[in-house]
């Protein structure tokens, strides 16, 4: 299985609404970003990171591909996935350039792409090649209801129809107004409407420092969230520290942490109790597996973000032993060969050989943007 090809690609897919915006960011498309790798016997493994669809940065990532990391991948075996993930991870000289971002958002692309050949190569869905479903019931939650940007009656009328019509029985709501106690109403609004069994997790996004988290966190306390993420800065270990030990909500994060190091800097701490690791932003499946058994072995939930809107984290969460519940945004589903499926709030398990990353070759035409 030698990889004869590394062909990068930039997709800027259009998502449900016109446009979402959390406590930091605006979008209008989510950039699906990453490679092709073709092999000898003629397979082809897909992979990408997930972005803001910038197209700058974007041909950051896809040059770092091209002009780095391909060069390194032709001619090698791709069955050796977890060796090549460690010639370009530790490559002397690309370490330098960056052992986050950029580097590492398009080793996530390569990585996925090698595990998508290895399963297909195996004949089986991803999860299967990993060594099987652990259970047959992966409940998901609904993110795309809570944008910050909806008025509280779009907040109200979509989590009524989330929980009502499609069957989710856990949404979550995004937090961050500059005055928190315009999302204490919001929420409170939210567990009047929907009543106390629904599970509401909040996300801050980075977006308030401790003491207005702590104030938060203290009016908060009788709305029965389900867990606080990304309260404060992404890399604040001590203050996400502080606020766990301070409060009853568990703090969720990781979808911003590149490595399995920056995991153990807030486990060890005792800063994290659900702990979200994303293929697309740490170093593919190959650092995700690293991350969820270093989680395992404190006993934390495994609640990946889904930078893939969940092609692959489907596959990892029926797996592995540490996963709980999925995240559940269905922006980009149907580029997809075969798209995360969510039927009463329930991910359906994959079926087909691979990661689930095979885009359609009618998404490529449509959507894809020049490499520059
Ligand atoms: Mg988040």
């Amino acid at each position: 299985m030698k990889i004869t090809a590394v062909e990068p690609f930039i997709l800027h897919l259009p998502l449900t609404s016109d446009s979402i915006s959390d406590s930091t960011h605006n979008i209008t498309h989510w950039g699906v970003v990453g490679a092709i790798i073709t092999t000898s016997d003629g397979l082809k493994g897909y992979g990408f990171t997930g972005t803001h669809a910038h197209l700058t940065s974007d041909r950051l990532i896809t040059a770092c591909i091209r002009d780095c990391y391909a060069p390194l991948l032709i001619g090698e075996d791709a069955a050796d996935h977890s060796r090549l993930w460690t010639k370009l991870a530790r490559h002397p000289a690309l370490q330098w350039v960056g052992r986050a971002g950029i580097t590492h958002l398009a080793l996530a692309a390569v990585d996925v792409a090698l595990w998508d050949l290895a399963a297909k190569k195996a004949g089986v869905p991803l999860h299967a090649h990993l060594g099987g479903a652990r259970t047959n019931r992966l409940e998901a939650y609904n993110t795309d209801i809570g944008w910050l940007s909806f008025s509280q009656e779009e907040l109200l009328t979509g989590s009524a129809m989330a929980v009502e019509e499609d069957g989710f029985t856990r949404i979550k709501i995004k937090v961050g107004h500059d005055d928190p106690n315009i999302d204490i109403r919001r929420l409170e609004a939210v567990r009047k409407r929907i009543g106390g069994d629904i599970r509401i997790a909040i996300d801050g996004n980075g977006k308030w420092d401790l003491p207005t988290c702590q104030r938060f966190c203290a009016r908060a306390r009788d709305l029965d969230l389900y867990w606080f993420e990304e309260p404060m800065w992404y890399d604040d270990v001590g203050s996400h520290a502080t606020l766990a030990a301070n409060t009853s909500i568990p703090i969720a994060l990781g979808e911003q942490l590149y490595t399995l190091d920056a995991f153990r800097a807030f486990i060890s701490a005792g800063a994290v109790a659900y702990v979200q690791p994303d293929v697309t932003r740490l170093g593919g499946i190959t650092e995700y597996i690293q991350v969820a058994d270093l989680a395992l072995a404190h006993r934390l939930p495994v609640v990946p973000h889904a930078g893939e809107m969940s092609q692959v984290h489907v596959h990892m969460s029926y797996w592995h032993p540490a996963s709980t519940i999925l995240e559940y945004i269905p922006w980009i589903k149907d580029h997809f060969e075969e798209p995360a499926n969510v039927v009463d709030g329930i991910y359906k398990l994959p079926q087909q050989p691979g990661a689930s990353t095979t885009v359609l070759p009618a998404s490529f035409e449509r959507y894809g943007k020049s490499l520059g």
